[in-house]
């Protein structure tokens, strides 16, 4: 069992969290390029590179050219294997990015050095805080000109409220960009010099003995005094502190031209944590157990229209998974025989035949499994924590185009709902409105009501909303106003959809009464 210990421990599971074009791609590509590559589900992304693009997508996907949802990609790399869990962002985010970072033990923080911490950054940095996982942060395009690195990094402080520990310091950027000071290694690693050449080693006091030419660059001095100040006045490095993700230690580089991907890589792997042990309803349940239990964090439909199958995807939290191995699922008490997994290469989905704790597999699903469902070995029955409810920002009033078809409306509505795909509101004429996170979900959600229900739907978008539970179970309903549309959940809980901050700190004012909240405020 041993082996079974090892293989574990060499897992390394995470997600990737940016905005939109600070070069998530372009880092993902470089990391599966050192790692030789490559097991990828589906597409790194099939618009830009065109390389990963696969035939056998979802139509919609197909339409706008796009990745719908995350995929999974696997390396091996010094003897760690690393999963990367793709978290979409431009117009595919959805829920499905936010539940994709349940089930990593760590992400990677992608920036624009000329644009600092972004919208999107924040929405999934938020995520990441909520689950206490350590984050890792990769300053991104220095070899352009962008913000002064000691901005970026009191901006990682102010805006994101976590401190930082710079491992590495930019000499320069743009064209004048000549390499890092690496305070972890002791080095310097230079700008576009091959190989071993590249790296300079530092002297005991942090500086280059003897000559070397770039000792003649003012920009080695500014460095020697920027380092100085952060080794007086910065964050001391602790890796407890990186462990809870209250410290993020810093690497600058430019994935486009690879430099410092290999750097940022191996110190990764350091110090990003094994698979981690997750709450359960018997308590924490130790990667190193030997029975296999797994959640599903992500149900993807349609991957093969051909054959309208889904899959499920599950992160393996305990134990091994062997292909055709009898499972029970927790939630129905229901034994079913797994032999149908799949995992991906890039050009054709490869059938996995094994997979332990912190490894991701994809189960064909034809309607068994629902988000957040945990699926054990064999008994003891556990139940794994379900997954944090994410609050909706778009919303959209709904009808079933057709009212003779209200059968297959509401069995549809009621099946996405529960497998996370949307978030279902009433109001109090029981008129449906559905929330998302990202406007893909109810492009996914007509389309899957239209070929798998059967049911055309009408859809009058209401635009961006701020949510608010009330607390208690009473509310006036003369406070259900325009501006202030007040909602049931679908477990029978008040809330409002306030038309804009304005709105809901008007709001506030008027009835602070009402107690307000926001589930994802809780962390
Ligand atoms: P994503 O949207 O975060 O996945 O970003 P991409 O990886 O697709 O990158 C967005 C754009 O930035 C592309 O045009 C990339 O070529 C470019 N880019 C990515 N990394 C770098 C970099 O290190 N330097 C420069 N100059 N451009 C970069």
């Amino acid at each position: 069992m041993s082996n079974f210990i090892d293989e574990v421990k060499s897992r390394r599971t995470f997600g990737i969290i940016s905005h939109p074009d600070a070069g998530k791609t372009t880092l993902t590509e470089k990391l599966l390029f050192f790692g030789g590559a490559i097991r990828s589900a589906g597409t790194v992304k099939g618009k830009k590179t065109g390389k990963f693009a696969k035939s056998d997508w979802m139509e919609i996907e197909k339409q706008r050219g796009i990745s719908v949802t995350s995929s999974v990609m696997q390396f091996d790399y010094d003897g760690f294997r690393v999963n990367i869990l793709d978290t979409p962002g431009h117009e595919d985010f959805s829920e499905d990015t936010y539940r994709t970072l349940t089930a990593v033990d760590s992400a990677v923080m992608v920036i624009d050095s000329g644009k600092g911490i972004e919208p999107q950054t924040i929405k999934l940095f938020k995520v990441c805080r909520m689950r206490g996982i350590p984050i890792f942060t990769f300053i991104n395009k220095l070899d352009r000109v962008g913000k002064a690195p000691l901005e970026l990094i009191a901006e990682l402080e102010e805006v994101l409220g976590i401190e930082a520990y710079p491992m590495n310091w930019p000499i320069g950027m743009g064209k004048e960009f000549l390499g890092i000071y690496d305070r972890y290694y002791n080095r310097i690693e230079q700008f576009r010099v091959e190989e071993d050449d590249r790296f300079i080693p530092l002297n005991e006091d942090g500086e280059i003995d003897g000559d070397h030419p770039i000792k003649q660059s003012s920009l080695y001095d500014q460095v020697l005094e920027e380092v100085e100040l952060l080794n007086e006045a910065g964050n001391e490095f602790s890796r407890e502190r990186i462990a809870e993700g209250t410290l993020t230690p810093v690497f600058f580089g430019s994935a486009l031209t690879t430099f410092g991907v290999q750097t940022f890589l191996e110190t990764y792997l350091k110090f990003a944590p094994e698979p981690q042990p997750r709450h359960s309803d018997q308590g924490y349940i130790d990667p190193l157990n030997e029975q296999f239990t797994g959640f599903v964090f992500k149900i993807q439909a349609n991957m093969n229209p051909a054959h309208r199958d889904r899959i499920a995807f599950v992160r393996v939290c305990s134990g091994k998974f062997e292909r055709g191995m009898n499972v029970i699922l927790s939630r129905t008490g229901k034994q079913m025989k797994l032999s149908q997994s799949t995992q991906f290469l890039a050009e054709s989905r490869e059938t996995v035949n094994e997979a332990v704790s912190g490894d991701i597999i994809g189960l064909y699903d034809t309607g068994t499994y629902q988000i957040g469902d945990t699926i054990v070995g064999g008994k003891p029955i556990i139940h794994y924590d379900p997954l944090p409810q994410f609050t909706p920002e778009l919303f959209v009033r709904v009808r079933a185009k057709n009212v003779m078809k209200q059968k297959q409306f509401h069995k549809g509505i009621n099946q996405l709902v529960q497998e996370g795909a949307i978030q279902l509101y009433k109001t109090k004429f029981e008129e449906y409105i559905i929330g998302a996170v990202g406007q893909l979900q109810f492009e996914v959600f007509e389309h899957r009501m239209k070929n798998e229900y059967n049911s055309d739907v009408v859809m009058e978008h209401l635009g961006s909303k701020i949510v608010r539970w009330v607390e208690g179970d009473k509310v006036d309903e003369n406070l259900n106003t325009q501006r202030s549309m007040l909602v049931k959940d679908r477990f029978d809980k008040n809330v409002f959809l306030f038309e804009n901050d304005f709105a809901l700190r008007w709001f506030q004012d008027k009835h602070p009464d009402v107690k307000l909240y926001n589930p994802m405020d809780e962390y």
